[in-house]
Formats: structure tokens, sequence, C-alpha cells
């Protein structure tokens, strides 16, 4: 249940900076990050002399442009230890991912990193409402992938009871959940819905049987169709949350309660929006790639990554009271950017259909193909339990009316496949959305 809406802040000296202050404090920070770097690690050194800029170079935020960037490349190609910019034996935390591409990345933590990132994780779960006197269930996955021991860390800083049941056995997670009341609740947005749908499908009432009242959700884009979906399925309060192995996990960013956007630890990150073609900066306001600039990690600090997330910065104020820049919701990855037959097409627009269509269910595949030398698209899309009953003319309803939908919001014709309830394989993690056969051949 819907807890009242809270403005709790975990550090709001920082949080609440004013602007001037934020930027000497960004500032400093840079300008001994780029020092170091360039001290310590040759693929940083080597980048700068070949662009002709020195450390002194960097006098204020602005001169952020003149560094070069960095690319997930650049991890791979230094995978294990070339990016770190401290002895191994200062290391005491390595991260990694598999990436989409499924070779590994990986980033090492000095203990202030892992500090650094519990606060950054701990600010986020403050700002869903959570206090020590909650009970946070982690149902991100453990391991090298952030999701888990980030929230686990986070909500142990705070002081809350945490439950660390990792993804995975959905029963046993809904019966922990109920049977210690657990008020929090910390996974990927798609595994969310699936343990909501399973609890009501073990005959549970959220309202009643469970004592949820929010949650952090991120590690994959999501649209705000999804979190209303997510909301009514669960009864709480749904709050985005993301990061990325190469920056920190997840606490990079969050919302607040008001859910306007991610507020981002820029006391620890700059970020920038650029076009990543030009590569030139864009102002505020403007939709682009997102980069980061760590300005407090020492294990492997990074220099302008670009993070090929698409969204747009926000730095209007929030009734919160936090000062610190938002994010809005990632629209998309500049390499998920789907082409077909020419027009742009991302995957969030088309969850938008769906599920804003009564009678689909969230769960979807989109199948790219080509024949006869055309792009074709296919949305495999469940139909609910409610469409599932319904007449043949209900579904082709359905049917009609996301195909309809689809062209007017993404401009291209699709071939939309009803399937039934429980036939899209659902995930416990990250979900995955998309098969581009095109790629495969
Ligand atoms: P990983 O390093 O494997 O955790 O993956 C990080 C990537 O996950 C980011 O670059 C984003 O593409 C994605 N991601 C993380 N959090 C979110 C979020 N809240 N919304 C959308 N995408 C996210
Ligand atoms: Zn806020």
């Amino acid at each position: 249940m819907k807890a009242p809406k809270t403005h709790a802040i975990y550090n709001p000296e920082y949080e609440c900076m004013s602007r001037d202050a934020m930027t000497a404090l960004q500032t400093e920070r840079l300008r001994q990050v780029v020092r170091h770097e360039y001290d310590h690690v040759p693929i940083y050194r080597a980048r700068m002399d070949a662009k002709g800029v020195r450390p002194e170079d960097i006098r204020t935020l602005d001169d952020l442009r003149h560094l070069p960037f960095t690319e997930k490349t650049d991890l791979r190609d230094q995978f294990p230890f070339g990016l770190f910019a401290v002895p191994k034996k200062d290391i005491v935390r390595i991260q990694g991912s598999s990436g989409t591409t499924g070779k590994p990345i990986v980033a090492g933590y000095t203990q202030h990193d892992v500090d650094v990132w519990a606060e950054m994780a701990a600010r986020a779960l403050t700002a869903a409402g959570c206090t020590a006197e909650d009970i946070v269930q982690v149902s991100y996955g453990y391991g090298l992938f952030t999701g888990g021991l980030g929230l686990h860390q986070g909500a142990s800083l705070i002081g809350a009871m945490t439950v660390p049941m990792s993804s995975g056995n959905t029963q046993r997670q809904i019966m922990m959940l109920k049977e210690l009341g657990a008020t929090m609740l910390c996974c990927t947005p798609s595994y969310a819905i699936y343990i909501g749908e399973t609890a009501r499908e073990m005959g549970l009432d959220p309202h009643t049987d469970l004592k949820l009242k929010a949650g952090c959700f991120g590690a994959e884009p999501w649209t705000e169709e999804m979190r209303m979906r997510l909301e009514q399925l669960l009864d709480f309060d749904a709050c985005d949350i993301y990061g990325l192995t190469e920056i920190a996990g997840p606490g990079v960013s969050f919302e607040c309660l008001e859910k306007n956007g991610m507020h981002v630890n820029e006391d620890h990150v700059i970020p920038e929006i650029i076009d990543p073609v030009t590569e030139e900066p864009l102002p505020y306001g403007s939709s682009g790639e997102l980069v980061f600039t760590t300005i407090t990690k020492q294990g492997m600090p990074m220099l302008r990554y670009r993070t090929h997330d698409i969204c747009r910065l926000d730095a209007s104020p929030c009734a919160c009271g936090r000062t610190t820049v938002r994010m809005g919701r990632i629209t998309g990855r500049t390499d998920d950017m789907l082409i077909i037959r020419g027009v742009n097409v991302f995957p969030s627009q088309i969850e938008s259909v769906l599920v804003s269509v009564k009678g689909a269910a969230p769960h979807y595949l989109l199948v790219v193909d080509r024949e006869h030398s055309t792009d074709s698209l296919e949305v495999q899309v469940e139909i609910d339990e409610s469409g599932f009953s319904d007449t043949v003319a209900d579904l082709e309803h359905i049917r009609n009316e996301i195909k309809d939908k689809i062209k007017s919001v993404v401009g291209i014709s699709a071939k939309i496949t009803l399937v039934n309830p429980h036939t899209i394989p659902r995930s416990e993690g990250k979900a995955k959305r998309v098969i581009d056969k095109r790629k495969l051949v």
C-alpha cells in the first residue's frame, strides 16, 4: 500500500547544494581526477597528449569538452586491469557486465569507491521512502551484476532490514515478501511485473496480503505506461533507478517520489548530453547521448564515458528540495535503435503503445527480419487473461488497435501476433525484447 509521500533526503548537504557550490565542488574534483588519470592510466595520458590537452588546461566545467571520450570498447581492450588508476592491491571489489555482445567488461572498486556507491544507493532508497524501519527485499541478481549488491549495500547503510533474495524462484520470492512483510522491493521492472502477476495467480491480494509501499526498479529501459501497470499490480510506488557497471551500479541517478526524472548524484559524477554523431555537447533539455565523468572514483575513474543511453537532462527545481539535475527516462540506446525500412524505431515506443492497449499484457517480443530484401517487424504480444477469454472479434479489435497505434506513433506497419498468456519467456533479470534476425545472417 502506498505510504504518504515523503521528501526525506539522505545527505542534504550535497543533494541540496546551491548550484554555485556544486559547480565549485565539481570543478575542483574534476581537476583532481583528470590529473590522477593522466598520471596513472597510460591510455588517458596517450589520448590527452594526442589531443594536445594537459591536465592544467582543465580549469572550468566547460573545459570538459576538451577531454577525450571513453567507450565500452576501451574497457574490453583494456580488460581486465588496464584502466585501473590505483595498484591492484587497493582494489577490493570487481563488478562486471556481459553487455549485449557477450564480451565481458569489469570495473574495479577501492573501499572508498564501494562506500561512495553504497551512499548513492542509500540516497536512492531514501528518495523512494526507505528508512531504518523498512524491510527491503532485493530481488536483483547478486554477483558480478551490480544490481543485487548495489541495493543491498544501500539498504544496509540506511539500517533497513535487508533481504538478499537475488533473482529467481519467483514463488519463493513471493512467500518471503508475504511472510517477512517486506515494505520495499528492488529488482528489474520486468521482473517486478512477473512477481506481481505470479502473486495474483497465487491468489494473493497485494493490498491486503503484502505490505509493499515502494520500490526502486531499473537496469533496463521501461516506460511510464509500464510504471502504471506495475503500481496497479503491486499497489505501491515504483521509482526508477539508473546505473551502469562502468560508472557505479544502481544509484548513479534515481527518482524521488515526485517521479519526474532521476536525480543525478552530481557530487560524484558529471553528466553531459552530446549529439551522438557530431559528439558536440548539447544544452539541457535536448535529447541526446548521456556521457558521464566520474569525479570521486579512485579505482577506475572514467573520463567522458559514452553510455549510448539516450535521454534529456532537466535542471528545473524539484518539489522534493533536491537541487541536482534530473535525467529523463532512458528512451533508448543509440545501439538498440532499430532501423526498419529506413525508420528509426525504439523498442520503448512500441512498449508505450502495447501497455496502453486494454487486453494486451506487458509481455512482448519484437522480431525484425528481412523478407525479399524488405525489413519486416513482427510484434508478438501476449493477451492478458481478460483478453484471452474474449471473442474472436475482440481479439481482432485488440490486434487492429495495436497495429494502428504503432503506425501512428512509430510510422511503420507491423505484423501483430497475439499469443497466449505465459508464452513469451519471462525474465528474472533484464528482459530480452528484441530479436533482430537481420544481424544473424
Ligand atoms: P549494466 O552495466 O550491465 O548494469 O548495464 C547498464 C545499462 O543498463 C545502462 O547503460 C542502461 O542502458 C541500462 N539501464 C540501467 N538502468 C536503467 C534505467 N533505469 N532505465 C533504462 N535503462 C537502464
Ligand atoms: Zn525530486
